[in-house]
């Protein structure tokens, strides 16, 4: 039987690969090889440290959760298309000159339509 503090950190792990989706404690634990009361112990500690956040939801005409993490890793494809990757001033661009990333506007418009698009994945939450 693994140690409850490896399993913490396995289950942290599958959780956050899981991203927006999130997974059902159930399904985490059978993946884990927990039993359902320990997983449950395990669920709790994480989010007692803030690292997930569980919501109930109705499977199978039974209450359970599915668990979330509290922050999503970033991959290179969230900035694969930066404007500045393709930018002519990349060189000349610093936060102390004229151009710079604190006023322009592609750089501004990038962010919005991320952030647009992030509100729309998690559901204006
Ligand atoms: S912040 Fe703007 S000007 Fe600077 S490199 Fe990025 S796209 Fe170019």
């Amino acid at each position: 039987m693994p140690k409850r503090n490896d399993l913490e950190q396995k289950a942290l792990q599958y959780i956050m690969n899981t991203g927006f989706e999130g997974v059902l404690q159930s399904e985490l634990w059978r993946k884990l090889g927990a039993s359902s009361r320990e997983g449950s112990r395990i669920a709790l500690k994480l989010e007692e440290k803030n690292l997930i956040r569980r919501e109930r939801e109705l499977r199978d005409g039974r209450w359970t959760y599915r668990l979330y993490p509290k922050r999503i890793p970033s991959s290179i494809d969230s900035i694969a298309d930066v404007p500045c990757l393709k930018c002519s001033d990349n060189t000349r661009c610093d936060s102390s000159s004229a151009i710079s990333p604190q006023n322009c506007e592609k750089l501004t418009e990038w962010l919005l339509s991320t952030a647009k698009n992030e509100s729309g994945i998690l559901g204006d939450s």
